[in-house]
């Protein structure tokens, strides 16, 4: 047995979690009614739950486990989704989110200047050319450690700031946080009213899930969703990595997406183009969009379990006998 995960959207197919036992044209049938129902569904627009802006935090606990790249996608995908988002890195000692958005060489201010008033806000805002409705927002230099003084509250009076903008409140603030649970960790979470907790199915990774877990429930932040990142089926069928259901199990967190291992998030991260851009898009791409989806309507999907066909038997297998 596998798990699949599904949702009000229909799943991406063959997302790869996991193999029906039934006959190729049953799989075809069913294969397209699903596109068609997607399609529907990405005809309108999602509606906002909740009052803007939702400031969001993406966190993890361990690093390298793909805040970034789901910040930087979930930011695209709203922003096309016609929806005004700004992502603030607040990795600061380690900022790579204009990389991953593709705007590193226009980023002229940073939220440093701002606070010590050396700039405007709108002048450390940059604005993405494909989506102009997508704004980031870093908070010191490159290579720069966490600058003295800037924590939860400075923190707190930019995201104000923001809601304060005289060309109006944006409907989402993403911020990208950083590996760990210490200052960095506690500045990014400050101003933050919901999480959106990213995981690879490992332990490790997951032993640090449960602790940011518990963090963000100690600094009022109940609603947490999880993204299960890097999923690959081959190894959950080896039985060589945890399921999707395993790891909400452990977890007890409502799935907003799970997101397939797929080279072409490290293609996307390299030329600092959002994966959820490329055309045509890929199943990693696909979960990433459901989960923008889901993020608006604050809604999630379940994790099912799925029978996996079993090795024929006959008197000439090879024959398919
Ligand atoms: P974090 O911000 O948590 O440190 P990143 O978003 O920077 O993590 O991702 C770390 C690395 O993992 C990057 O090289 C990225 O391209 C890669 N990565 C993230 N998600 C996936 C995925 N689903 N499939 C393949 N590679 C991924
Ligand atoms: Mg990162």
């Amino acid at each position: 047995m596998v798990v699949v995960a599904t949702g009000a959207l229909p799943a991406p197919t063959g997302l790869g979690l996991g193999r029906s036992s039934s006959s190729r044209e049953r799989r075809r049938t069913r294969r397209s009614s699903g596109q068609i129902r997607a399609v529907l569904q990405w005809n309108r627009r999602p509606e906002l739950a909740g009052s803007r802006p939702r400031v969001v935090v993406v966190t993890s606990g361990k690093g390298g486990v793909g805040k970034t790249t789901v910040t930087a996608n979930l930011g695209m995908c709203l922003a096309r989704l016609d929806f005004s988002v700004v992502a603030i890195d607040a990795d600061v000692g380690l900022r790579n989110l204009d990389l991953l958005l593709g705007l590193e060489n226009r980023v002229n201010y940073t939220a440093m200047e701002v606070l010590n008033g050396e700039c405007r806000l709108d002048q450390a805002l940059v604005r993405d050319k494909r989506w102009t409705n997508l704004e980031l927002l870093c908070i010191n230099k490159p290579r720069y450690k966490m600058p003295m003084g800037f924590g939860g509250k400075a923190l707190t009076w930019l995201v104000d700031a923001l809601k304060q903008r005289p060309d109006g409140c944006p409907d989402f603030i993403l911020i990208d946080c950083p590996a760990g649970i210490d200052a960095g960790f506690i500045t990014a979470i400050t101003p933050a009213n919901e999480a959106v907790l990213v995981t690879t199915p490992d332990i490790t990774s997951l032993r640090d899930a449960d602790r940011v877990t518990g963090l963000l429930e100690c600094d009022d932040i109940k609603d947490i969703k999880m993204i299960v990142n890097r999923v690959r089926s081959d190894m959950i069928k080896g039985e060589d990595m945890m399921s999707v259901l395993d790891v909400q199990e452990m977890l007890g967190l409502p799935l907003l997406g799970v997101v397939p291992e797929d080279s072409e998030v490290i293609k996307s991260t390299n030329r600092g183009y959002p994966l959820v851009l490329k055309k045509p898009p890929t199943l990693a791409g696909l979960a990433l969009e459901q989960a923008a989806w889901r993020l608006v309507e604050k809604d999630s999907m379940k994790a099912v379990l799925i029978e996996e066909t079993r090795p024929k038997r006959g008197f000439l297998p090879f024959m398919g006998g």
